[in-house]
Parts: C-alpha cells; structure tokens; sequence
C-alpha cells in the first residue's frame, strides 16, 4: 500500500489522515466557539492553523511521494494528527473511538483524569456515572451531549463536558471518533458566588435599620402615642437609623459608579494637599469630639492626575476611620511624601497613622472587602457601611495607584495611598490593593 508506482495510494492517506484533522477541528472549535471557551475570531484562527497544517501535510505527502524513497514517503507532518490537534487545544481534550476508549488526550486532561492511558476505556479514569452516560449517549445517537463535571480534590472546580461525536462522511450513522472538551466553570460560578454574596450582604445592611424604623413607627402609633418625650427619643434614632440607610444607599451607588469607570483614567492635574486640608477642615468636630490631634506634614504642592471629589472621598474615608477606630491614640498624623514604588518608579505616598487598638493580621488581606468589618458592633455603632476601604480601593485603582495598610495589634495602623507621578502614570501597572 505504501509503495505504488502510480503514487495514488501514496497520495490517499495523507489525504485522509488530513481530512479527518480537518473534520475534528471544525467540531471541536465549534463547540468550543458556542460554549464560549474560545472567542470565535480565536476559533476561526485556530481552525485556520490546523486547516493549513492538514494541507500542507497532504502535499508534503505528494510531493515526498514523488521524491523521497518509499519508506519516508508516508511519514505525516503529524505523527499523531489527532494527537497533535489535541495538545494545541486550550481545555481539557480526550478523544474515544466510540467503544469509549481513550485515542489521544492533551495534558490538561491528564491533569484532571491523571488515570487516563491511550487505548484504556475512559471509564477507568472518569469515573463520574453520568459523564459516562454522556458518552454512550453521544455514541449511540450520534448527538453532542453536555453535562456537568466536578472536582474536590485537590480544588474545588466545576467543569462542563461537551461530548461531540464526529464522522469521517457526512452522514447519520455511528460516530467514528467522540471528542470531549471540559470548559472549566470555577470562575464564573465565583463571580455568580460573589454576587450573590454581595446582595445578601446589602439586603441585610438595608434590612436592619429598616426594621428599627417600623418598630418605632408601630411602637408611635400604639403604646407611645401620648408619650411626648419617648417620642423625642424615638425620633432621633429613628432619623440615625433614616441616615444609615442613606449612607449606605450613597456608598452602594459610589461603588456602582466607581466600577462603571473603572477602566477610564482620570487625567485631570489635581493638587492633593488642598484636598486633604478640605477633609480634615471637615472632620475637625469629630476629632474634637473624639478628643483627637490630627497633624499633617506636607510639601507645598503636590500634583496628581486625578478625580477631585473622588480623593476626597478617599481620605474621607481613611482620616474618618483612623478618628472613628484609632481615637484612642489620641493622634492622627498624616504624611505626604515623594517615594519609590516596589517596580523602582517615583510615587506620591500619603500615610494615613493612627495610634489605637491597631488590626489583627489576619484581617488585614480581607479589609477592601465589602461589608467586612474586624467587629460588625463596633462598625455599626461607629456609623460605618462595611463599604469604605472597598470605595478606597476602587477609586485607586481607577487612579492606577494602590492603598496598603500596616498594622499590628496595640501598635495603632497606618494607611498609605500610592499614587503614580503624572508623568510616570501610563506606566504604572501595579494593580495590587495589600
Ligand atoms: P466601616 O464602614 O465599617 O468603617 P471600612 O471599609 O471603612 O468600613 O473599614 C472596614 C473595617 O476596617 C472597619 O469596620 C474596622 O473594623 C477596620 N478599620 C478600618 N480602619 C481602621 C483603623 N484605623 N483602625 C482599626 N481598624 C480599622
């Protein structure tokens, strides 16, 4: 068969070895294209690739035919096309003839299944009933199959298995080979997780002070109805609590913005130290009230690109917390200084330091959180949302710059705001938050 004087036997295998690679490529993409693992300018270009490197195989197989001795004649550019297809493919792959067992299968999918071995029924390394269903599915109806895939150990990760089966001719009979392709879902499920998370947490926020308020209202209407100073006192924690949820609404509705313009830069120049004057000008009655010094050490000017109200925002945020939680330090001391980021640029550091109780370190990574507090008690009593070092953070990185915090407990806490030089700040791409 390998040796033919005419060359057509010659030309025949390559040929067909080709047109299977092209026939498994078409699906595979395809199915990666519409389970969104792959974009489909990245589906259209990889099917290209193989698609060439088929045809070039075949005409490397007429031309050798033609030129070389016999023997070297029939060696494919693959080896292994199939083999070859599936290792250049992002997912997790494994083909199966349509007994189920394994023909070739990538490295990602060894990573999943390390038992899988070529010519072993795939059933010995997944052994997962309903993808094993899937398969036979797939390869008794000859229809794609999808079905979910999950992996404990050694990390929790959810996968969808598509299962095409694929014929060599067009036509409806049993499928010559069945692809598998794992599209892992850990991320999207975590964003899904997230989100949900985050509405939970708002509602409850939302929640509490809501119900106080319908307390009070019944407890107005009913028992208290006469009582002119429960009245007073009933008022005026109806309208803290009328305020919590308006400052929790506003910070909610920052956050949104904020996210929404996330990846547009501000450039306008603004100078910091009239803004961080504003705010501690600002919050003068609570550090008095607090019993609190607040010192800021300064150069005269200090330019940035900038958003003015936003860095309002997030000094706010970080003097109020260092008055609210640090009070019993009795100083503030905030410090603007020219410095070296960790990549070696020139920055503008603005330190925030208080020194009261200080944090634990094993709270500090999870503080921009949202809604995460060190003592949800001591926050609420405080006033606070949950949701200011998740602003702080947000607005920094839209300014490409980062916020890290330094504490240890009884030792006080300081907050430092990184902020990229203007002339250094397209380079600046360091989006770290801790
Ligand atoms: P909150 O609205 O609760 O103040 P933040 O996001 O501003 O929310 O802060 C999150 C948590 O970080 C606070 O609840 C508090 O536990 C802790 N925290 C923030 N700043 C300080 C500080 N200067 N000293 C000690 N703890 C702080």
């Amino acid at each position: 068969m390998r040796v033919n004087d005419s060359g057509a036997a010659l030309d025949a295998a390559p040929r067909r070895n080709a047109l299977w690679v092209i026939a498994a490529a078409a699906l595979v993409f395809a199915a990666l294209a519409m389970a969104h693992a792959l974009g489909v300018a990245a589906a259209v270009a990889g099917f290209a690739i193989i698609t060439a490197a088929a045809i070039f195989s075949i005409r490397t197989g007429k031309d050798a035919g033609r030129v070389i001795p016999p023997i070297a004649v029939a060696e494919p550019v693959f080896a292994d096309p199939l083999k070859s297809l599936v290792d250049g493919l992002p997912d997790p792959v494994i083909a199966l003839d349509r007994d189920g067992r394994v023909l070739a299968h990538n490295e990602r999918a060894r990573a999943l299944a390390p038992a899988l071995r070529q010519g072993e029924p795939v059933s010995l390394a997944l052994r997962n009933p309903e993808l094993i269903e899937a398969i036979g599915r797939a390869a008794t109806r000859g229809e794609e199959q999808r079905c979910e895939f999950s992996e404990r150990v050694p990390l929790d990760r959810r996968y969808e298995t598509i299962v095409v089966p694929v014929r060599r001719d067009a036509g409806s009979g049993k499928p010559d080979l069945i692809l598998m392709t794992f599209h892992d879902l850990t991320p999207l499920r975590r964003v899904e997780e997230m989100r949900a998370d985050f509405v939970a947490n708002a509602s409850h926020e939302l929640r509490t002070p809501l119900a106080a308020l319908s307390g009070f209202i019944e407890t107005l209407q009913g028992s208290a109805r006469d009582d002119a100073k429960a009245r007073q006192r009933f008022l005026a924690i109806m309208q803290e609590q009328a305020r919590r949820m308006a400052r929790l609404i506003d910070d909610l509705l920052s956050l949104s913005r904020i996210e929404l313009n996330a990846h547009r830069r501000p450039e306008t120049p603004v100078d910091l130290i009239p803004i961080i004057r504003q705010v501690v000008d600002g919050l003068e009655t609570l550090a008095r009230d607090r019993g609190v010094v607040v010192k800021l050490e300064s150069a005269a000017a200090v330019n940035v690109l900038g958003d003015h109200d936003e860095l309002v925002r997030v000094f706010e945020n970080l003097i109020e917390n260092a008055l609210k939680y640090g009070a019993s330090g009795k100083r503030v001391d905030i410090a603007v200084s020219e410095a070296q980021s960790a990549d070696g640029e020139p920055e503008i550091q603005v330190g925030v330091r208080d020194y009261g109780p200080g944090i634990a370190p094993e709270h500090l990574p999870r503080l921009t959180e949202r809604f995460y507090r060190v003592d949800v008690t001591e926050s609420r009593a405080q006033g606070g949302t949950g949701l200011g070092l998740a602003l702080v953070k947000h607005i920094l990185n839209r300014h490409r710059g980062r916020l890290s915090i330094e504490s240890s407990p009884g030792a006080g806490a300081s907050f430092i705001v990184h902020l990229p030089l203007p002339g250094n700040a397209q380079n600046i791409s360091n989006y770290n938050y801790l």
